[in-house]
């Protein structure tokens, strides 16, 4: 599956993959990039995936 988080496949995810970033509280952003914290698993933005996983189990 090329590009997941492009185009017609946002149509398939609730609210179009659009939510309230969990790391920088933006709202409206695409939260496609899961990060997994201990059991559970946070959809956090683009810009917060690479140190989401650090803030959220700080
Ligand atoms: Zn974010």
């Amino acid at each position: 599956m090329a590009k997941n988080h492009r185009g017609k496949g946002l149509k398939n995810l609730p609210n179009h993959g659009r939510g309230e970033c969990p790391v920088c509280h933006r709202t409206g952003v695409k939260l496609l990039y899961e990060v997994k914290v201990g059991e559970q698993t946070h959809k956090v933005c683009k810009n917060c995936k690479q140190s989401a996983a650090q803030k959220l189990s700080a």
